[in-house]
């Protein structure tokens, strides 16, 4: 969607604070593994570019991308760290990879069979490396028995000319959780499909920021740091982090109309609110088309530092708030962030809308501009 400069509506993100995040997980580290920034959708909605070099600069020495073309926006962005692609390539894309020197995630062998085929004879083109996904009970991507990504490796490593073997990896389906019985279960089938591999790769990995968190011992030589880089606990509420991460990002507008409504006026689509009494009514454009969801009707948001709720249907671009009092249009509006004694989280918007942290964030559509701090 067109990015809206001239609307008083924005994200503001605080790159310190993902510096912070950052640093404090790359201190945790064993030297020998290495935090790999997850800065796919484009950075959790934070900005892929201005993301990924705070993270730079923070210690991240690789980055995780979930297409091709989120990776060809940070080579364009003069990211020389390595940079791996999490989801499945088309194998008619794999040149593209390879000129470039990112890296593709291998879920099964036909994809490997057919990418030696594509490559073959493309003598000017750097090998492209490979990380073999082994899915050992997340159940989306990946090799499910040691045999076959036994065979995968080895394919591999019969066409030097073409693949480099590079990584091996897992992921978690219940890291943010207390019950331990699946996550255990993972952990030992990595185990075994890790020892039938002919040779081990540079990269072995499966800790994403959950298993990071609350499980170091699995850094194994590298972590793949999404959610909590942005300052998020995985767990939501569930589990308390092992240090105080920062939320980095704020989301801001301003009361372009305010007016007094009396008993029996509506408000909105549907004529769903009816004003009790005499109250202020005050519009801020911000709505469903910005990811402020349909659903977050009757949430707060927070005007002179007093909750403010929505009144009436989230509209496409504008919502409708109560207010205690005649605040002047141009007043601040915090939807995400402080606003004197009070604030309102991701998570308090997320819990509210019935969905997690992670798709409150990438849902906020880049009609919102963003201010770096
Ligand atoms: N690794 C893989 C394969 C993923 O799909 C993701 C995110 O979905 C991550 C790592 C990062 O996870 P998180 O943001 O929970 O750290």
């Amino acid at each position: 969607m067109q990015t809206s400069y001239l609307r008083p509506t924005y994200l503001e993100i605080d790159q310190q604070a993902i510096y912070d995040n950052v640093h404090h997980e790359r201190e945790r580290l064993p030297q020998s593994s290495q935090l790999f920034a997850v800065v796919k959708a484009d950075a959790y909605g934070h900005g892929l570019v201005p993301v990924a070099r705070v993270c730079r600069a923070a210690g991240a020495s690789g980055f995780c991308v979930a297409t091709l073309d989120e990776a060809l926006v940070l080579r364009e962005a003069q990211i020389v760290e390595p940079i791996l692609v999490l989801g499945v390539t088309s194998v008619t894309t794999a040149a593209i990879a390879a000129s470039q020197h990112i890296s593709l995630t291998v879920a099964d062998r036909d994809w490997l069979a057919a990418a030696a085929q594509t490559l073959a004879g493309k003598n000017n083109l750097p090998p492209l490396a490979l990380h073999l996904a082994a899915d050992t009970g997340m159940g989306r991507i990946g090799f499910t028995e040691p045999a076959e990504l036994q065979k995968a490796a080895a394919f591999v490593l019969d066409h030097p000319e073409t693949f480099v073997f590079e990584g091996v990896f897992t992921h978690f389906a219940t890291a943010d959780q207390t019950d331990l019985t699946h996550f255990q279960q993972q952990q030992a089938k990595f185990k075994q499909m890790l020892a039938v591999l002919p040779e081990k790769p540079r990269y072995i990995h499966c800790a994403n920021s959950a298993t990071s968190l609350w499980h170091a011992e699995l850094a194994m030589n590298m972590i793949r740091f999404g959610i909590a880089l942005y300052g998020l606990n995985p767990s939501g509420t569930v589990i308390p982090a092992p240090y105080p991460l920062k939320p980095a990002l704020a989301l801001y507008s301003e009361l372009v109309f305010v007016k007094e409504i009396h008993a029996g006026d509506t408000v909105g689509y549907g004529a769903t609110y009816t004003a009790p009494a005499t109250e202020w009514l005050g519009t801020i454009p911000i709505g469903y088309a910005d990811g402020w969801l349909r659903r977050m009707s009757g949430m707060a948001v927070l005007i002179e530092g007093q909750r403010c709720p929505i009144v009436g249907r989230v509209c496409m671009d504008q919502i409708m708030v109560k207010m205690p009092a005649k605040f002047p249009v141009g007043s601040k509006v915090t939807l995400i962030g402080r606003d004197g004694a009070d604030e309102i989280t991701i998570q308090e918007v997320a819990t509210y809308a019935q969905t997690i942290h992670y798709e409150i964030a990438c849902g906020l559509d880049n009609r919102l501009p963003r201010h770096y701090l």
